[in-house]
């Protein structure tokens, strides 16, 4: 095909739509049926509505090819699972006895099993559950969702195409079950896999599909030549079916490197490659290898994760270059839509001029179709909206919300110097212990107490008018005083107020930082019937007047102990958020790094001593190819430092990350220069303090001795011996004891005897050294 005709043929398609619904339906009725208000017909009923209503969303917009089984009750992974039959042994009863169910029993467990591990999906905040997989795994083909979403399509007069999680990535993305050896790898299952896809695929094209998308997200992470052999063959033998549709090989999340010259060899019929900042290199990556001749090229130009407008100029710029290279090139989304909000004109309360900068799902369809419309007939046919584009774009760019002069200077006036403690570590530490007189084993706590259903409905009856500030003030403080009191009774050495003011670690802070914007709407999937709604920092960052001072200063008016200041670390503000993309995250980094510098020092300046600074996602925001690690941690802790540089030596900076696997980055971790780490640690007994003693970490850390995502209570024995193995690591001076995180998930009644249990094993500890 010529470049014309290649063009002349552009067509508009995404890999999926947000699944909830406008009013999150979705979640309504799974829930109901949870608790048996809503049964599985209306569930049902309930699902093929919003599949219709979305399909029809989509048609409107003027997208040429839907997706289909994109749809999920809970996870597309766990679908998947599904499909090939690699339902695990404790849940095969469940299923056999009602497939729906059974399916939620994988997802959540149930009194007597436990669910699927649930973990992140690539570097975004979906999470997926984990396929668990042995040498004696059996799969076996069940096409019936995958058929039945494409039948429904069909029916309603759509083009439609099938999207199915690839072998190779599922594969990559399970882990060996329960009793399977630990060194097992899944991949070597993909030739018992195979026969199952071309099983599926056959049923697929018999029930009317052209085309079926295969996603392979894995293979634009670092792959051995043994895994880039296996996505080649897994395409050489789907490819060599006789009874099959036509192939879509889907990447996406970045650059897809030597996975590129083998998918362009192989015997599928397209690829669609992502060609937005993050896959930006697999243009001239593409132009380097010969394009793709005789292949359908699916575009990803609109960014599928974020929440900006499209640069329709830019994107029609990258189009027209790939024209030259595939045979058809067709427009979509950079991933599926579920990582964004379905419609930003729902945002009442944003600011119509700012509002014009923001697309969500809706948004970002229609964009495709715009797109796809300007290839096809020539700019001309899209003149209008590539006049209102770069309209937009230009007040986006002008605007003082994204152009802050102050903020611009303090920036550009950073020195080295202001991320740099004025004195070493070895030197700080025994300061800070003459200054805050904490005993061998200092005891602490994370920052959260429990979020009660009173706070919750406090916040509520707020936001409702039906409590007044002061009120709600009033209530806040009751609660302060409570966690208080318990505290000191339990004997904690090191307090905290128990963060009973925040909804949300980062939704707090944003809140109340200028440049950042809240949404109403914005629901975004974290997992099965979990939503958030992720702030949008839109603009230049800066902070008005003092965030946390006043609690904190209340909190320790109360007591003689040390109460710590609690914030949110510059890293996982950004993490949580919807970030801007006209700059370099570092940039970004750097100004909200500044504002809670100003926090710290207002915290310092009223005589807090002990300041955490939380970057539980410092490790999760870890760039998904090795060779960007460095660069990405320069300015995480760069931007870490910035925050915390500034204090005097005696005050007692403390970190916090909640996960266990950070073997990687122990010398970043070093790097922030904090002088307390707390981690997760309690359920992998202390393995956290032998990783950091194994490279030689040196500063003080408290490895969780209490699970806090389970309601059970650890006894004071069972604390004393994860203490004891965290000494065989960590020498007594060094080490901390706390819970594992924060508590707000927890009751009252475990929360107090645990803790208590745990000062217990701490005191019985020092009577031992
Ligand atoms: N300080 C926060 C809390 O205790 C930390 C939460 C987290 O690490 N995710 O709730
Ligand atoms: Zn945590």
């Amino acid at each position: 095909m010529t470049a014309k005709s290649a063009a002349a043929a552009a067509r508009g398609t995404v890999y999926g739509y947000p699944r909830q619904g406008q009013h999150r339906e979705l979640k309504k009725a799974i829930e109901g049926y949870w608790k048996g208000r809503v049964t599985a017909d209306a569930l049902e009923e309930t699902a093929r509505g919003l599949r219709r209503a979305h399909w029809q969303q989509l048609a409107d917009a003027g997208l040429h090819e839907l997706p289909t089984g994109d749809f999920s009750y809970y996870d597309h992974v766990l679908d998947t699972s599904v499909m090939v039959g690699a339902v695990p042994e404790r849940h095969r009863a469940a299923v056999g006895a009602d497939a729906l169910d059974g399916y939620f029993a994988m997802a959540r467990g149930t009194q007597d099993v436990a669910p699927l591990e649930m973990t992140k999906w690539f570097d975004t905040n979906y999470h997926y559950l984990v396929p668990e997989l042995g040498p004696d795994t059996v799969f076996t083909a069940d096409s019936a969702k995958q058929v039945a979403e494409l039948t429904e399509a069909l029916a309603l007069g759509h083009t439609a195409r099938p999207v199915l999680v690839g072998p190779v990535t599922y594969l990559l993305l399970a882990k060996p079950a329960p009793g399977v050896a630990a060194d097992f790898e899944p991949l070597t299952l993909l030739d018992r896999l195979l026969p199952v896809y071309a099983e599926v695929l056959a049923d697929l094209r018999a029930a009317g599909a052209e085309w079926v998308q295969l996603d392979e997200p894995a293979l634009v992470q670092d792959r051995t030549p043994a895994e880039l052999n296996a996505a080649a063959r897994a395409c050489r033998e789907l490819g060599s079916a006789t009874d099959r549709p036509k192939l879509l090989v889907a990447s996406y999340f970045g650059r897809l490197g030597d996975a590129l010259g083998v998918l362009a060899k192989a015997p599928v019929e397209g690829l669609a490659v992502d060609f937005t900042e993050s896959g930006a290199a697999n243009l001239q990556d593409l132009a380097a290898a010969g394009g793709l001749p005789g292949k359908r090229l699916v575009a990803g130009v609109v960014n599928g994760r974020n929440v900006w407008i499209n640069d329709y100029e830019k994107s029609l710029s990258t189009l027209g270059t790939l024209l030259g290279l595939a045979d058809r090139v067709d427009v979509a989304a950079s991933c599926s839509l579920v990582h964004v909000p379905l419609d930003a004109t729902a945002e009442r309360d944003i600011d119509p001029q700012i509002a014009r900068w923001l697309a969500f799902a809706r948004q970002k369809t229609r964009e495709i179709a715009v797109l796809a419309r300007g290839l096809a007939r020539g700019t001309e046919a899209i003149a209008g909206e590539l006049a209102a584009n770069r309209a937009d774009l230009a007040s986006r760019a002008g605007s003082a919300l994204t152009h802050d002069p102050a903020v611009r200077a303090r920036t550009a006036a950073v020195t080295d110097a202001d991320g740099r403690r004025s004195q070493p570590y070895a030197d700080r530490t025994a300061a800070q212990r003459a200054h805050l007189g904490l005993p061998l084993l200092p005891t602490t706590t994370i920052g959260s107490f429990p979020q009660t259903t009173e706070l919750r409905t406090a916040r509520a009856d707020l936001r409702a008018g039906r409590l007044d500030t002061a009120g709600y003030e009033d209530r806040i403080k009751d609660e302060i005083r409570e966690v208080l009191s318990f505290q000191e009774k339990a004997g904690i050495d090191v307090l905290v107020h128990g963060e009973p003011e925040r909804n949300d670690m980062v939704q707090y802070f944003a809140e109340q930082l200028t440049g950042y914007l809240a949404t109403q709407h914005g629901w975004v999937q974290s997992y099965g019937t979990r939503y958030v709604r992720p702030p949008v920092l839109a603009g230049d960052i800066s902070r008005p007047e003092p965030m946390t001072v006043r609690w904190t200063t209340y909190a320790q008016s109360l007591t003689e102990r040390p109460v710590k200041g609690m914030l949110t670390g510059p890293v996982t503000m950004l993490a949580w958020s919807f970030v801007r993309d006209d700059q370099p995250l570092g940039d970004t980094a750097r100004q909200v790094a500044l504002a809670l510098r100003d926090e710290v020092h207002d915290l310092e300046e009223a005589g807090t001593s002990v300041i955490q600074v939380d970057e539980p996602a410092l490790r999760e925001t870890l760039p998904l190819r090795a060779a960007e690690h460095t660069a990405y941690l320069d300015w995480a802790t760069e931007a870490f430092r910035l925050t915390t540089g500034g204090v005097r030596p005696d005050t007692q900076i403390h970190t916090h990350m909640c996960y266990a696997e950070f073997g990687d980055i122990v010398q970043a971790i070093d790097a922030l220069d904090a002088d307390v780490i707390s981690l997760e640690a309690a359920r992998s007994h202390m393995q956290v303090a032998r990783e950091l003693a194994g490279h030689g970490y040196p500063r003080e850390a408290g490895p969780g001795v209490y699970d806090i995502h389970s309601p059970r209570v650890p006894s004071a024995e069972e604390a004393a011996a994860l203490l004891r193995k965290g000494l065989e690591a960590i020498p007594a001076e060094r080490l901390w004891v706390n819970p594992d995180c924060g508590l707000k998930t927890r009751a009252w009644p475990e929360t107090r005897a645990s803790l208590e249990n745990l000062v217990t094993a701490a005191r019985r500890l020092r009577e031992e050294l």
